[in-house]
Formats: C-alpha cells, structure tokens, sequence
C-alpha cells in the first residue's frame, strides 16, 4: 500500500530536480510534540532540504526549505533552539527605537 503524498515533501531536488533516493537521503532528525523534521541530502548536487511535518486539528502540516546545513548542523541547531518570548521580542524594539540610526522607520 502506498502512503499519501503530503503536500510540499519534497520528491525531486530543487536544485538540480534528480529524484530523491529516499531510503539513504533522508532522515528524521528532530521528533517532538507532534511535529518532527526530516532532512533530505540530494547525493547528486550535495545540496540540502529540511522539511517540517506538524499534527494541528486540520491534519497534518507540512513546510519545507532550501538549507546549507548539512545533517549534522541541522540537528545541533534543531536542539538549541528555544521559543522567543514576547518580552525578548518587546526588549529588541525598545533598544533598536533608542538607537538613532534611523530603524525607527522600519516599526512606523
Ligand atoms: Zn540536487
């Protein structure tokens, strides 16, 4: 039987549009809460594609990107990152509105 296509996995490199081998390009490097990331290597150009797959209510979601980071890099970045507070993101404003450098403009 013949899993469902999900819309956006990748089948084929953007780069250079060979078909992926799946059983040796890719490998889910990342599960947690529903969500898990495979990363996809194209044996033939070496270029590199990371693909998130999320379970929310309407079903499963999927995004993918073109990425420089090789299997190895994604997955120390993947474990680094942490969630952004709001009051990160509040303090980040506050100091680029004080500068006088004229990035008041990008926030009017
Ligand atoms: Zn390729």
């Amino acid at each position: 039987m013949q899993s469902p296509a999900i819309q956006g996995y990748p089948t084929q490199c953007p780069v250079c549009s060979s078909h992926y081998n799946h059983s040796e390009e890719t490998e889910v490097i990342f599960e947690n809460r529903g969500e898990s990331v495979i990363h996809v290597s194209c044996q033939k150009c070496k270029s590199f594609f990371l693909f998130s797959l999320r379970m929310n209510p309407m079903g499963l979601a999927g995004i993918g990107m073109l990425t420089d980071l090789n299997r190895e890099e994604a997955i120390f970045f993947l474990n680094k990152r942490r969630r952004i507070s709001n009051e990160e993101i509040l303090s980040v404003y506050v100091e680029l509105k004080n500068e006088k450098v004229g990035v008041n403009n990008l926030f009017s």
